[in-house]
């Protein structure tokens, strides 16, 4: 999305606006004026978003700093709030690690923002993504969320993929999370539980077919939303299984979220890798480390003749870690027990954990942890 105005040209300096709204750029920037941070600066790097009567902004500080800006974050979105023709502002605090882009596997992200009280008690937190959808990325993230379970971590799953939301399916999941009183008043939802790890799903909460015409910010604020009302409680690992793409919901998400790392799942065919590739440009832009590429359906086993076949050309996702120099997790093979398992809610880690396939995923999972633990 084109940055319509920007340091130079907007009146609050620092402040970008993106979004279709170019005329209510300035009403965001003037109902800013006047906050200033914690050091008594006015405030500046504010990444705004306005998609229709939502706005969307995030604020890019040091955190170690979280504490001092909460005040700030909470009245800068008051602020937005109260501007004529804005139904929801959501203003989130990102820790600022634009510096260390460039670097694969950077030591874990740990810090929480504080706009996410309900994050708090969760140790990492994973995306796990695709460029585009039906590469198996939710397979994937469902049978790493459940072999971490297994090793013993305490798991969440967050089903964010609102294009086509497949926890309930894969976990065999039904029924609504309980709406529970929350701190300061507010309304938390208790994530529903499947093998053993707490499951939200985007499905349970908002009408999938609807939400199928939304633009990019406004998928971005309602998982973020969710986020943020979830009563998680402490968990070890929650894995993010993200909408598929790299368009502005994707990065808003990357961007207001903390995430302590993401792993990119792809086929080994190379329409598919030009989409992972910038799924790893999308979290390295904004400073999320790159945990490793996963290649799905990466080879053939028949189990008639023994044979293994390299349908899609096996071999390109490895290729494509090693060029852009981020961690290759490992293969899994195009098996048709992972998809029957899959699509009748009886994931295979869990139904059969001494086969072949959830060893595949356990050397996945196990390479994905090393990389958080730097
Ligand atoms: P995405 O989340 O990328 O859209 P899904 O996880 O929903 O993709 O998978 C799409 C389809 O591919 C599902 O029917 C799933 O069972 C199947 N699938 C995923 N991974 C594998 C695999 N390794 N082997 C066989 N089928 C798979």
């Amino acid at each position: 999305m084109p940055i319509l105005t920007g340091p130079g040209t907007c009146p609050a300096p620092f402040v970008r606006v993106r979004g279709p709204m170019a005329n209510s750029s300035d009403t965001i920037n003037k109902a800013l004026v006047g906050i200033t941070t914690p050091d008594g600066k006015p405030l500046a790097g504010v990444d705004i978003v306005v998609a229709g009567d939502r706005v969307t902004a995030s604020i890019a500080i040091d955190p170690t700093d979280a504490a001092r800006w909460e005040p700030i974050r909470r009245q800068a979105e008051a602020r937005i709030a109260a501007v004529p023709g804005v139904v929801r502002a959501l203003v989130s605090l990102t820790a600022e690690r634009l510096a260390d882009a460039a670097k694969p596997a950077a030591k874990p992200i740990t810090n929480l923002a504080p706009g996410f009280p309900n994050l708090a008690k969760i140790k990492h937190i994973i995306a796990v993504a695709s460029g585009k959808g039906g590469v198996g990325k939710s397979t994937t993230a469902c049978n790493l969320a459940l072999t971490l379970r297994a090793q013993g971590l305490r798991i969440g799953i967050l089903d964010a993929d609102i294009y086509g939301p497949s926890m309930p399916k894969l976990l065999n999941l039904k029924g609504r999370p309980n709406v529970v009183p929350g701190s300061a008043g507010g309304r938390t939802l208790s994530p529903l539980e499947a093998y053993g790890c707490k499951v939200m799903s985007i499905g349970f909460v908002v009408d999938v077919d609807k939400a199928l015409v939304w633009r990019g910010p406004m998928v971005a604020s309602a998982i973020t939303q969710m986020l943020r009302d979830i009563a998680w409680g402490p968990l070890d690992v929650l894995i993010v299984d993200m909408p598929p793409g790299t368009g502005d919901a994707q990065l808003t998400l990357a961007q207001s979220v903390p995430l302590a790392g993401a792993v990119i799942v792809s086929t080994p065919q190379d329409l598919a890798l030009i989409d992972a590739r910038r799924g790893v440009e999308m979290f390295q832009t904004v400073g999320v480390p790159i945990l490793g590429l996963i290649e799905n359906m990466s080879y053939f086993l028949c189990d008639q003749c023994g044979k293994r076949h390299e349908i899609f050309s096996h071999g390109g996702a490895r290729m494509e870690a090693t060029k852009l120099g981020v961690p290759f997790l490992g293969e899994i093979p195009l098996d048709l027990a992972i998809r029957q398992r899959a699509d009748s809610g009886l994931p295979i880690v869990v139904t059969e954990p001494d086969g072949p396939q959830a060893e595949v995923y356990r050397g996945i999972a196990t390479a994905m942890m090393a990389g958080l633990s730097g």
